[in-house]
């Protein structure tokens, strides 16, 4: 199925923007203390479904037990009592979700939890969550039941009412997760794409586009990498519940949070720049959770391929672009200058795409132009004339060229992204 979101779509948009949040030492303690009355809550609530289904064979909806909710926090005002409202009712409400797909086989059945990370004002519009002024020009959070909680903004907050609100602890540090309705901008359909590029994501470049160019993993990663699997390695020798390990496994999280932190801005720089160059861009609808499972397992989890493609299904739009996803099949075997399926098909090794018709393309070049062909046809538009890019080095001041160095690119193994 192709996927398409047009610009004239964009009636409604609700976008999660994320900030860190930096409590004070009580309101960290307070938010701590809340995490695990939301962890009460949610293990009772499951234990009630269950007996209640075991016992006397009923089942127990959400709105049974968010009626029991107002009693349980009546009777716990210092407890659950202190969880603002609606936070414990999403908590309910996530349990509930939790059960209904576990009715239509989506999932294993809901667990006990040991640990609640997170806890959510799933209607921030009633003023339970509102950006204040802190001092001196700072930005404050207000929170209902937690207080004014510092915010630091890292990119700019969009003007629009703020909807719901996540707040999340990731190791040390919190975080608020905020989706904001956004303001529709004028809107210029793009009916011909000027600019169109289809981008091919894969093991050995992060991205592959059809306009030639390939998108490298920056050198950082593989450092914060490196010093993550060293903390990782040093806390499996740690004996378990140790002091120290409980200290090794705050420098794990701490570590872990700065490799996120780096791929997420690395992720945002290039799908930025992508719609701001092109007013179409196409992916591969692939499922990338089947994939992860099978024999690319890691390279391809790593790879946040599911990162760049939500990125760009918002940003595209926002830009006036289109974003389009396109069937999946045989991009890698067929050629895309005659649409000839290779015979025989391609293996993982082969580099170059050769086809009897006299094309010979970079093997993933040829994909993500395949990409591109599909999405233009779904617009019902033909494939532009590409230029060939030049990606060898440049020609020496003798005008011969340099020789590349013999250095092979790493194979199969895969770009860790
Ligand atoms: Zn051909």
């Amino acid at each position: 199925m192709t996927v398409m979101y047009m610009p004239e779509q964009r009636l409604q948009m609700y976008l999660p923007f994320k900030y860190r949040l930096y409590p004070f030492r009580n309101q960290e303690r307070e938010l701590l203390r809340q995490l695990d009355e939301l962890k009460f809550l949610h293990n009772y609530a499951l234990e009630q479904r269950i007996d209640s289904w075991r016992l006397q064979k009923k089942s127990v909806s959400y709105t049974d037990q968010q009626a029991s909710l107002t009693r349980w926090r009546h009777n716990d005002m210092d407890g659950l009592g202190r969880v603002y409202i609606h936070v414990a009712q999403d908590c309910l409400h996530r349990l509930d979700n939790a059960f209904k797909s576990l009715f239509r086989q989506i999932t294993d059945y809901p667990r006990f939890k040991h640990e609640i990370t997170s806890l959510t004002y799933p209607d921030a519009y009633n003023g339970s969550v509102a950006i204040t002024e802190g001092r001196r020009d700072t930005k404050r959070l207000h929170l209902s039941k937690i207080g004014d909680v510092p915010i630091k903004y890292d990119r700019p907050l969009p003007a629009g009412r703020i909807k719901t609100c996540t707040v999340k602890r990731e190791g040390d540090r919190w975080y608020a997760v905020l989706t904001i309705e956004v303001a529709d901008a004028p809107v210029h359909a793009v009916t011909e794409p000027v600019n169109p590029v289809g981008i091919d994501l894969g093991l050995n470049h992060i991205a592959t586009l059809s306009t030639g160019e390939t998108v490298e993993p920056p050198k950082f990663f593989r450092r914060s990498e490196r010093s993550l699997r060293r903390a990782q390695q040093k806390l499996s020798r740690e004996i378990k519940g140790s002091n120290n390990w409980k200290k090794q496994k705050i420098r794990v999280a701490r570590c872990y949070a700065k490799v996120k932190d780096k791929r997420m801005d690395f992720a945002h720089k290039l799908t930025t720049g992508w719609a701001k160059q092109h007013d179409l861009i196409a992916f591969e609808d692939m499922d990338v959770r089947n994939m992860v499972h099978g024999h690319f397992a890691k390279s391809i989890s790593d790879a946040g391929w599911g990162m760049f493609r939500q990125m760009c299904s918002y940003k595209a739009p926002r830009s006036n672009g289109m974003y389009i996803e396109v069937q999946t099949i045989n991009t890698t075997q067929e050629c895309s200058k005659c649409g000839r399926t290779a015979d025989p098909p391609l293996e993982l090794e082969d580099r170059v795409y050769r086809c009897p018709c006299g094309h010979t393309e970079d093997r993933d070049v040829n994909a993500s132009r395949n990409i591109l062909g599909r999405a233009l046809a779904a617009v019902g538009q033909g494939m532009p004339e590409f230029t060939r890019v030049e990606t060898g080095p440049p020609p020496s001041r003798s005008g011969r060229r340099v020789r590349s160095s013999n250095r092979k690119p790493p194979a199969a193994k895969g770009v860790t992204f």
